[in-house]
């Protein structure tokens, strides 16, 4: 039983011929696309031992040895050079290591159509990779699972320049159009979580660092108290 947040990724990587999933765990995403498209091969990438061999014992039980290769390497490089793919999810990751993993294999992304990602947290730093690498976000959605709120990017290549503001790379230019209960709530949360901060700054001895943070915070509030409808 694939998570909601695993189901919605998959939704936007379905439709294409040849899908990576890297940091792929158990490999459930790439086979559960598979199970639901008998056309699609799949790469299944991971870096640590354990993983790995969740994966490929996931890829077993369920019979899909002939669509889906597990690879054990840290990022982009389980990918050969020259090989054919089409969409890459990353899924479950820090935005940071989420860029870094693009950055890393910037040259396995030449033919790469489209781009699923979805950081547990500081998404901005995913939209700014895709941004300064012209990519369009040609979709964006958010849910809640567990109590816990994803945001998932596609992206694809673009021929024109691609310039996001910074609310927009924070928020979500999308997302940040649509404005779901679920976006409304994460934002007010990391509101008061950030005012929350401020208050305790407040207490500390004063120093340039300290003002460099309350007012890096101010700014951060005020951009979503006006960014809010
Ligand atoms: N993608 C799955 C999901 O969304 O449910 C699994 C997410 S799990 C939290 C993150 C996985 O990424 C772990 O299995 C970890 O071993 C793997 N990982 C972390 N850094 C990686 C890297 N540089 N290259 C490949 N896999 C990586």
């Amino acid at each position: 039983q694939l998570s909601h947040r695993l189901e919605r990724v998959a939704s936007y990587a379905a439709g294409f011929n040849v899908l990576a999933d890297i940091g792929s765990d158990h490999a459930y995403l790439p086979c559960y696309l598979c199970l639901n498209d008998y056309s699609l091969k799949a790469i299944a990438g991971e870096i640590n031992e354990g993983p790995y061999q969740s994966a490929w014992k996931q890829v077993r039980l369920s019979q899909l040895e002939h669509q889906i290769d597990v690879r054990k390497g840290s990022g982009l490089n389980v990918l050969h050079q020259g090989e054919e793919v089409d969409v890459i999810t990353v899924a479950g990751m820090g935005g940071p290591l989420i860029a870094s993993i693009l950055d890393g294999g910037k040259d396995k992304l030449i033919k790469v159509k489209r781009l699923v990602l979805q950081p547990n947290v500081a998404s901005h730093a995913v939209r700014k990779w895709l941004m300064d690498h012209q990519y369009r976000i040609v979709a964006e959605d958010i849910l809640e699972e567990d109590e816990k709120i994803y945001e998932i990017i596609v992206a694809e290549p673009s021929v024109a320049t691609v310039s996001y503001t910074e609310t927009e790379l924070w928020l979500g230019p999308l997302l940040k159009q649509h404005q779901t209960s679920v976006f409304k709530k994460k934002w007010e949360h990391e509101k008061t979580s950030w005012k929350r901060v401020l208050k305790q700054l407040q207490l500390g001895n004063k120093s340039i660092e300290l003002e460099q943070k309350q007012a890096d915070l101010n700014r951060k509030i005020a951009m979503v108290e006006e960014a809010l409808l």
